[in-house]
């Protein structure tokens, strides 16, 4: 059998962390098999699907590297097989009319809850055409059976068995025309021949109407997994509250989708105590069996050590990929100075996110003619000028500029004067760089560049002059 599987989101807002594990898992599966994805969007929802919504999981889809072989298709764009469907099933009898008022579905429900029952509709119109008004102030519903039971072996969960008499017959279309929601899933995943739906566990109850649909239509009935939800770390919903965001927040944020993608795969699903996977690892191992059943909780620290894991252990010029987009929006002209790939390996240490690197890594590019002023009062004051006059002469003499030649220029800058490294190091770090924190000194000044190293202590020891004559203002 050629496996093939779906993500189906419903465009009605941004593809959030749980929507993105249903899609890699369900991605991974079709992978894990070299069976077939398909991407669909499910937009019949006319009033709350949009547009942005759509290109936002088209934009996730594309960033996470979650490729699909077919699609995306549209609902919307289908309408006209859903109803020769439903015309089918009106003629072979599988679906009738129903003509009943809202006001009295309304009665009814009403009715129900008071004598305690479940709301359901009672059937008057499955067999009558007592109540026919005219064709187009009827509803079409499905034919569900009234006996028996609908099971069906969940491949995370196991067995699941709902009894008919629990379900009603559906609306497949309204009034107006338009076919529902259930039952164009369930056309689709036919006509797609999806082999296995792996969806959220909100959708469990649509299952067994999806299953009776399949059989009236004489269609196979796919296997199912249902993946349970994804809370916050207090055990609640998750929410936006939890920074539940948009999946291209994250890209914002600095995340890499290596770092995501190997989080995702770990939130309810595992491999003995492993932890890192790359994506060849994840399609080789990845089974439905080895998810979990119960909600997972999101923890925004794990995700976080994962980015600087990935940060730190992809190929840097990898890296430096999506480190340029991040560095565009800081908007750093990179021309003159170290390659992007060579800035990885400067700050991937100290940084946990791309945008951290982005922010922190202008000096190494731009000219300031500010220092953050906390650390400028501390570590560029008068005491400091003689070091600094000292170890730019030992630099400027430097005939090359490598990080081994800095290092010794500094040191003997420190024999000289007969101080510790820290009385020099400070400062010049504040003097080159602007902040107090930066890689080591050797590798920051050879990155900076020679020229400009010597300009910024110059201007440092201005800065400090210009204290002692009482004047702080300016650099
Ligand atoms: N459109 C549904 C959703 O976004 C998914 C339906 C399905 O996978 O069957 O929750």
């Amino acid at each position: 059998m050629k496996i093939k599987t779906r993500f189906a989101p419903s465009p009605t807002g941004y593809l959030h962390v749980g929507g993105a594990r249903t899609a890699l898992y369900s991605w991974l599966f079709a992978r894990h098999f070299r069976g077939r994805f398909v991407l669909r969007i499910e937009d019949t929802d006319l009033d709350r699907s949009t547009q942005p919504a759509v290109d936002a999981i088209i934009d996730s889809m594309n960033w996470l590297n979650l490729d699909w072989d077919e699609g995306p298709y549209f609902q919307t764009k289908r309408f006209v097989r859903y109803n020769a469907v439903i015309d089918d099933m009106l003629s072979n009898g599988t679906a009738y009319r129903c003509y009943c008022s809202k006001k009295r579905l309304e009665t009814l429900r009403k009715e129900q809850i008071a004598r305690d029952e479940k709301p359901r509709y009672d059937g008057r119109c499955r067999d009558s055409h007592a109540y026919h008004v005219d064709d187009k102030s009827c509803v079409v519903r499905f034919r569900n059976p009234q006996n028996g039971s609908v099971m069906f072996n969940d491949l995370i969960r196991g067995p699941i068995k709902f009894s008919n008499q629990e379900l009603d017959d559906l609306i497949i279309r309204r009034i107006d025309g338009s076919p529902t929601y259930n039952f164009c899933v369930v056309i689709d995943d036919f006509d797609m021949a999806i082999t296995h739906v792996i969806r959220g566990e909100d959708h469990i109850s649509n299952t067994p109407r999806q299953i009776n649909i399949l059989k009236a239509l004489g269609a196979p009935v796919p296997a199912y997994a249902h993946v349970s939800t994804i809370l916050g770390d207090d055990g609640k919903k998750l929410s936006k509250r939890h920074g539940a965001v948009g999946i291209m927040q994250y890209r914002d944020e600095g995340f890499l989708p290596e770092a995501l993608l190997n989080y995702l795969v770990r939130l309810g699903w595992s491999h003995g105590d492993q932890e890192i996977f790359n994506i060849d690892e994840m399609k080789q191992l990845f089974s439905l069996e080895a998810v979990n059943k119960s909600a997972s909780a999101f923890n925004n620290k794990k995700l976080l050590w994962l980015n600087h894991y990935y940060i730190n252990h992809l190929p840097a010029s990898y890296v430096a990929t999506h480190l340029a987009w991040h560095i565009k929006q800081q908007g750093i002209d990179t021309r003159t100075g170290p390659k992007l790939a060579v800035l990885v390996k400067l700050l991937g240490e100290r940084c946990k996110t791309l945008k951290e690197i982005a922010i922190s890594c202008r000096y190494f590019y731009e000219d300031f003619s500010e220092f953050d002023s906390n650390v400028s009062k501390k570590y560029l004051c008068q005491a400091a000028a003689p070091a600094l006059e000292t170890v730019h002469a030992n630099l400027a003499s430097l005939t090359e500029w490598t990080p081994a030649a800095v290092h010794t220029a500094i040191k003997q800058t420190t024999e000289a004067l007969q101080v510790s490294i820290d009385k020099i190091g400070m400062p010049l770090r504040v003097a080159i760089t602007g902040v107090s924190q930066s890689p080591a000194l050797d590798i920051t000044a050879y990155a900076i560049g020679k020229s400009r190293c010597l300009a910024r202590i110059i201007q440092a020891l201005d800065y400090i002059a210009c204290r002692a004559r009482g004047n702080t203002d300016q650099a």
